[in-house]
């Protein structure tokens, strides 16, 4: 066997095998249709390979013929593929032209098999048989050249046009490599396949070599492709690795959430289907395989606070904000848990929230824990306020003899006039009238002493601050007189309100004007004069309340400043000092801040803000309404 008879062989095997390979790798990935449309190429060029060895092996002019017709056959196939590559894989060269070159060589190809022999020659006189480059003997056919062949030329120049124009597309579209590998390989063969119609026309004497010509196209596509190969198994074990990461990551936060006590949970928004974990599930008292929805988990809440979940999750659905919620649940069994909900929205690209997803916790513990707290911090502003009344009896009770000594006076004049027999009627009238108002004036100090005395939690209600400034001074009014203070307001007008317990409030300022006495009656004072002030701030950061009260007592020494708010914390021989940390405790609930500062000249002022408008922490309880005239 010479070198012709294995070089040739070798190359239809070579194609053959990567025909082979791409066509497993086309099975197992369906969707990448260029490694079928590889297989076909390599095919075709074993196929032209085959040929072109049986042709060189003819021994009658009969068989030349033959075969020099079928090998269009597979010439057509590559050409077919070769322009299909270009224009899908690719993605370059002219439309157009592609759709020429395909109908011109099938125009070849039917014309080929009308004429006899062949396209190419209208008859092959002889074979010429010689022994090329030390090889075997081969043959090459002589004869007269059909000028349809023509066709197969022009064929064969616009895929050569057709070529050069990706290959530049592709050079300038940056992706080089596959310019210079694929397109300067089909550049090249399409160059070389030219010596076929120099053989035919009789200008050069050699075999026919165009399977060598495709094979290195073919060769360049291989390369191409096994580089998407080689990508797309690197592609392949990253995402293993990023998987087993996700799920390492998935794990841990599986393993978090259950740590730290949490149902996670997500809503498809579309679909009103909510998916929860088993530690959520359990959290709301749903069973384990029940279907949820947005209805079920509502009827799961406990009625009060259906309303406010449902405002909270329209508010994230509305603005994006984060959802964020504490309700109550009530289980099947009928125990009720606090539950925190947290949650953000994920919207599509038309701004429609598609998803929820969020975790929720238990914090009923919490809950109970700082219903205690807010329960002993009532206990103690109660017993604050009890034993601050203690200290204004004496005023207090002179504030209800006044009309009570009013009402007797005006009763032993009625019974005067009574005795004296002469009734005046209209005298008689005003009496009364005088004495109507005067307990009303008696019942006015009872209520208020009894709102003081009131056991209770703190209040949520709407306090407008003025009133309470005005309902202190009441209170405290004859206290004031004894000790000869004389009190100044400047009330700023229109004050937004702030939401808070009125009594506790008037607890605070009544603490503040007491301590602001007792300071002015420590260093004796000539002028006891006490300013209340009212206006509008910042506290925190956001609108805010402010209330002031400045006397003209010693003053605090600077490194006390924030000691005097301590428990127990006095300088008084009779004070307890829980004064002004029962006021700290009530304006902190009441999300506001309590300080004090010195005067420039004498004495010292005591300052707290109230948030306008914001709810504090105190926990919200059912009212009697008896405070109704604070809002
Ligand atoms: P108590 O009045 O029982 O002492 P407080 O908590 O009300 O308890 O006050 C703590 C301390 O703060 C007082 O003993 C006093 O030293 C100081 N203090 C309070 N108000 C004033 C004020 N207006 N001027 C100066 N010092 C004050």
């Amino acid at each position: 066997m010479s070198w012709i008879t294995i070089v040739w062989s070798m190359n239809a095997a070579a194609c053959l095998t990567l025909a082979g390979i791409y066509l497993l790798v086309w099975c197992k990935q369906r969707q990448n249709w260029a490694h079928l449309l590889f297989s076909f190429t390599a095919v075709a060029t074993a196929a032209i390979a085959a040929f072109e060895l049986a042709m060189m092996h003819a021994e009658t002019i009969g068989q030349y013929e033959a075969l020099l017709r079928w090998i269009h056959v597979p010439v057509w196939v590559l050409v077919i593929s070769f322009v299909s590559f270009v224009r899908l894989y690719l993605h370059a060269g002219r439309r157009w032209l592609a759709w020429s070159i395909c109908c011109l060589r099938t125009l070849v190809l039917i014309l080929n098999f009308v004429f006899t022999p062949n396209l190419n020659f209208r008859h092959i006189t002889s074979l010429r048989q010689f022994s090329w480059g030390g090889g075997e003997i081969i043959s090459v056919p002589v004869g007269v050249a059909n000028p349809w062949g023509l066709l197969s030329s022009v064929s064969l120049l616009l895929l050569l046009i057709f070529f050069v124009d990706a290959t530049i597309t592709v050079w300038r579209r940056g992706d080089r490599r596959r310019a210079l590998v694929v397109g300067g390989s089909m550049i090249f063969g399409a160059i070389l396949a030219w010596h076929v119609p120099l053989v035919i026309w009789g200008i050069i004497d050699i075999p026919f070599f165009l399977c060598f010509t495709y094979s290195g196209i073919v060769a360049a596509m291989a390369y191409e492709l096994s580089y998407d190969v080689l990508h797309a198994a690197q592609l392949a074990r990253q995402l293993q690795a990023s998987e087993a990461e996700l799920r390492e990551t998935e794990q841990r936060m599986q393993l978090a959430a259950s740590a730290a006590e949490l149902g996670m949970w997500m809503w498809d928004i579309a679909r009103n289907e909510i998916w929860i974990t088993d530690k959520g599930r359990a959290l709301f008292g749903f069973a384990p395989s029940e279907k949820l929805d947005f209805d079920r988990f509502r009827s799961a809440l406990h009625p009060e606070d259906r309303e406010s979940v449902h405002q909270a999750v329209e508010n994230s659905l509305r603005t994006g904000a984060e959802y964020e919620s504490e309700y109550r649940a009530v289980l099947p069994d009928g125990e009720v848990r606090w539950i925190a909900g947290r949650g953000h929205v994920e919207f599509n690209g038309d701004g429609q929230p598609v998803r929820m997803r969020g975790a929720s916790v238990d914090i009923t513990k919490r809950k109970q824990a700082e219903e205690l707290a807010a329960r002993q911090r009532n206990e103690m502003a109660h017993l604050s306020r009890v034993t601050m009344l203690g200290e204004l009896s004496g005023s207090i009770a002179h504030e209800l003899n006044l009309p009570l000594t009013a009402i007797l006076c005006n009763a032993q004049a009625a019974q005067r006039i009574l005795a004296n027999g002469q009734v005046d009627r209209t005298e008689l009238r005003e009496i009364l009238n005088e004495v109507i108002s005067e307990n009303k004036r008696a019942c006015e100090v009872i209520r208020r002493l009894r709102l003081w005395l009131k056991k209770g939690e703190a209040r949520q209600d709407s306090v407008r601050i003025n009133k309470v400034v005005q309902d202190v001074l009441k209170l405290i009014h004859s206290d004031l007189v004894n000790q000869k203070v004389i009190v100044n307001c400047e009330l700023a007008r229109n004050l937004p309100a702030v939401t808070g317990d009125p009594v506790q409030l008037q607890q605070v300022l009544v603490n503040l004007v007491v301590n602001a006495c007792d300071a002015m009656a420590d260093c004796n004072t000539p002028e006891r004069r006490l300013l209340i002030r009212t206006g509008t701030g910042n506290g925190n950061g956001n609108g805010a309340v402010l209330v002031s009260v400045t006397d003209r007592g010693g003053s605090i020494p600077e490194e006390k400043m924030e000691q005097i708010f301590e428990p127990f914390f006095t300088t008084k021989a009779k004070g307890m000092g829980l004064g002004l940390s029962v006021c700290h405790s009530i304006i902190a609930v009441h999300r506001g801040k309590l300080w004090a500062t010195n005067n420039a000249d004498c004495g010292a002022t005591f300052h707290f803000s109230l948030p306008i408008g914001i709810r504090g922490t105190a926990v919200p309880i059912s009212s009697n309404g008896q405070l109704d005239d604070h809002a």
